[in-house]
């Protein structure tokens, strides 16, 4: 299927205007299709142009009463010749049902056998649900009728109403780009309120019925709170009538920000219990979705190359909002350590690229390039910018933005426009160093005699001056410090800071993009007191420098190890300590140390934690959750999956039970009747994705080649099962089962793209990599696949990224002889 490139999005937006489009969709017609009518009225002031429908029988075209080919389908386009100035297409097809989070997705909930659909048209699949010019700036107003069992609930972008039984009529939107059109249907268990004139609504799953109602009072306050707080600073009221936020199953992204009615990864309900730090996360994905309403929704990029804008947009917002307006505070402390952290490393990677990109590449090549540059580093780069111009300018510049361009299409020269209008100066030099260039400076701190020295050095390959505006602070043994602001638009410059202190940490408010490099005596004295600074954020700043010193092989991994150790000790903060456990487990345990004797060294100290923890906190959670991940004792998880000795406070619940059911799969204590009779346990759709992953991890042979099965060669199975296949897959205290399966990788996954499109095809590519074989032969390899043209983007993109992962875990090795 070719993807649009930018040269035919223009032709095509030159060359016609889409009045409207009414939609008429039959969902009662079985289990595997649906009919689809669309009747599109559009002007034209060319002869012809072409239709994007990916039906799986086109039935009946016709243009203005006459009837077009339907044979003339060719990967799914349909050329369309004899244009009037107005025009009536009307388009009959049978579509089908899709399986991989694309199109209208059906998923039947193994709790209870019901079936549920819902549409994800991004990034260029609503052609497989309707037929249309699928662009985004060919917006139009909807019109939708659906017929569906009668017991079913339908959602979408317009007010739904139920006109008789089983058929549904959406009220008439607002205009709409294709990528985001949505509908939600099925017996979907509804929660509804209103705030401040607008009707909201809540769905999911029944089976996760009562713990949605558990949920809905969070929720609800959370998007009460934004709206509020969106439209102080937007000053533009939400546009889009009803606000649905619908909990959907197998979702691959976290959300999507379809207008009027957002849709999210299911997970997100919670029916275990969870850290603060993600309902966090929860609350600021609510927040995030909701800034789309307005930046991406009311005004939409021209072209996908300004995704980007969107993306960063939304993340900054997101994070900002949530803290200012809801009670979920720590959302900069997640930045910094979860989301900074992604970005800091996508934008050291061979296929890093600048935050704006131009607008050369196709659609779906513009969707590799959605990556934590997209999200991380854009919405660091704006938080900068909003230090650079202020607040004022920055919010005047935004509202002009939305109300110039409500209900049409933008780009980045329209932004940057506007916030000059509002007053920014010398804009076009800060964009072109941080919007234009890729790579990050590096920031060093150095004493002098009388002070401190900070210098800015930009990686060789991508020269730019960029002006950084933080602080940068000094602490003593204690923790206890002060910060002096910064703006660093030299190559250097020196700052009155005492230069005795214990630590002296550039950047200490998190405010910049950069690599920060501590001096010798700071990393000297890192261990003592690194656990006594009292900000979170500041403490994630020295994270990330310590981690991206050791993955660019400059600092010892065993000495970042100690400190780690002593930070886990003391962290309070589930964040901080979740995220820390996590980059331990995935890249150092096996990766730049081998896997003993560190992993049990830090299962050790997280064994000796977990009593200092308070009895059902987030806290206690988090490190319960490290402990299972590293510990090697099997008779202690055993006991917990029986309520013997569970710790006090700590809830054993359906995805703890998983947790633990994994680590025995894994270290061979139980094998496929436990993990049958857990299932037996948990008969809900996760629990299958839980069996899955758990079956995979089992270290013997058959379990291995079954996992692999379905990794490379089941073309039906559904898209969470195959990447927990993926998951439970590799380990690195399992070498010796999976070392065949190293090849096999190379010579078979270039095959997964003819069993599956889209999204999961990279996806799975990048969970399946076999990075726990740290050996130059393997990046070799990994290299010469990423090289071959004949092997389809996505996935070529996802080795690409996993060997650059796993060249750096190889060259620790040798550096510090390990
Ligand atoms: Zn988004």
């Amino acid at each position: 299927m070719p993807s649009l490139s930018p040269d035919e999005a223009r032709t095509r937006a030159a060359a016609v205007d889409v009045t409207s489009y009414d939609l008429d969709l039959d969902l009662t017609t079985g289990e595997r299709t649906f009919a689809s009518i669309s009747r599109i009225r559009f002007t034209a002031t060319a002869d012809a142009t072409f239709l994007d429908v990916q039906p799986e029988t086109l039935i009946e075209v016709t243009l203005n009463g006459r009837a077009v080919d339907v044979t003339g389908l060719e990967d799914g386009r349909l050329a369309l010749t004899g244009l009037a100035d107005e025009n009536e297409l009307i388009v009959t097809a049978t579509m089908a049902y899709s399986h991989d989070g694309e199109g209208l997705h059906r998923s039947v909930d193994a709790a209870d056998g019901q079936a549920y659909l819902y549409a994800m048209s991004f990034l260029d699949a609503a052609p497989r649900i309707f037929a249309c010019f699928d662009q985004p700036d060919l917006k139009a107003p909807y019109r939708i009728r659906v017929t569906a069992p009668q017991d079913w609930e339908v959602l979408g972008n317009g007010a739904a109403t139920q006109v008789a039984p089983g058929r549904w009529e959406l009220a008439e939107t607002r205009p709409l780009s294709t990528y985001f059109v949505t509908l939600v249907a099925g017996p979907y268990h509804v929660v509804r309120s209103e705030h401040d004139g607008i009707a909201l609504g809540l769905a999911c799953r029944r089976s996760l019925g009562e713990h949605l109602d558990r949920e809905a009072d969070d929720l609800f306050t959370v998007t009460r709170q934004a709206f509020d707080e969106f439209h102080r600073l937007f000053g533009y009221r939400y546009p889009f009538g009803e606000y649905h936020q619908a909990f959907v199953p197998e979702f691959n992204a976290g959300a999507m920000e379809n207008p009027g009615c957002v849709t999210f990864r299911d997970e997100m309900v919670f029916r275990s219990a969870v850290t603060e730090g993600e309902r966090s996360t929860r609350a600021r994905t609510v927040v995030h979705e909701m800034a789309h309403q307005w930046f991406g929704d009311t005004v939409t990029m021209r072209w996908w190359n300004d995704l980007w804008l969107n993306e960063s947009f939304a993340e900054y917002m997101a994070h900002r909002v949530s803290t200012t307006a809801t009670r979920y505070t720590d959302n900069w402390i997640d930045f910094a350590f979860a989301r900074k952290w992604w970005g800091m490393k996508a934008d050291q990677r061979a296929s890093t690229h600048p935050v704006a990109s131009d607008p050369v590449k196709d659609a779906r090549a513009a969707l590799d390039d959605f990556d934590g540059i997209s999200y991380a580093k854009g919405a660091a780069v704006l938080k900068q910018l909003v230090s650079y111009l202020g607040d004022d300018v920055f919010l005047t510049g935004v509202r002009a933005h939305i109300t110039g361009h409500e209900f049409g299409n933008a780009t980045l020269a329209d932004l940057l426009r506007a916030w000059a209008d509002a007053g920014a100066v010398d804009l076009d030099r800060w964009a072109q160093a941080w919007l234009r260039t890729p790579g990050l400076d590096t920031v060093r701190a150095e004493r002098t005699a009388t002070g401190v020295r900070l210098s800015r050095t930009a990686p060789e390959a991508f020269p730019a001056q960029r002006p950084h505006r933080f602080s940068v602070g000094g602490y003593d043994e204690n923790g206890a410090g002060q910060r002096v602001e910064v703006l660093l638009d030299a190559d250097a410059v020196e700052v009155e800071l005492d230069p005795g202190a214990a630590l002296v940490i550039p950047d200490a408010g998190d405010d910049t993009w950069a690599k920060v490099r501590l001096d010798e005596q700071s990393l000297a004295n890192l261990a003592a007191v690194l656990p006594k600074l009292t900000d979170p954020v500041t403490r994630a700043v020295v994270w990330n420098s310590v981690r991206d010193a050791v993955e660019n092989a400059e600092l010892d991994p065993r000495l970042a190890f100690d400190v780690l150790c002593a930070a886990l000790a003391r962290e309070d903060s589930d964040i901080a300590l979740g995220s820390l456990a996590s980059w331990t487990r995935t890249r150092v345990l096996g990766g730049f140390l081998p896997a003993e004797p560190y992993t049990s060294r830090l299962a050790e100290v997280l064994t000796e934690r977990l009593p200092r923890t308070p009895a059902g906190s987030s806290l206690q959670l988090a490190v319960t959750r490290g402990m299972i991940a590293t510990t090697a004792d099997a008779g202690p998880l055993r006991g917990w999956l029986e309520g013997r000795a569970v710790p006090e406070g700590l809830a054993v619940d359906a995805d703890l039970r998983w947790l633990i059911t994994l680590r025995l799969a894994r270290l061979g204590a139980i094998g496929d009747d436990e993990i049958d009779a857990e299932l037996a346990r948990d008969k809900s759709s996760e629990g299958i994705v839980h069996a899955t992953r758990c079956r995979a991890a089992q270290p013997t042979a058959a379990a291995k080649e079954r996992a692999w099965a379905q990794i490379v060669s089941d073309g039906e199975v559904a898209n969470y099962q195959l990447y927990a296949a993926c998951e439970g897959f590799w380990h690195p205290a399992q070498t010796e089962v999976t070392a065949p399966y190293v090849d096999r990788y190379f010579a078979e996954i270039a095959g997964t793209e003819k069993l599956r499109s889209g999204w999961v095809v990279s996806a799975a590519a990048g969970l399946a990599f076999p990075g726990v074989f740290v050996d130059q032969a393997v990046v070799a390899k990994a290299d010469a696949l990423a090289a071959d043209q004949t092997v389809g983007a996505g996935i070529r993109r996802a080795v690409s990224d996993a060997a650059d992962d796993l060249r750096r875990t190889v060259a620790v090795r040798q550096v510090f002889g390990l």
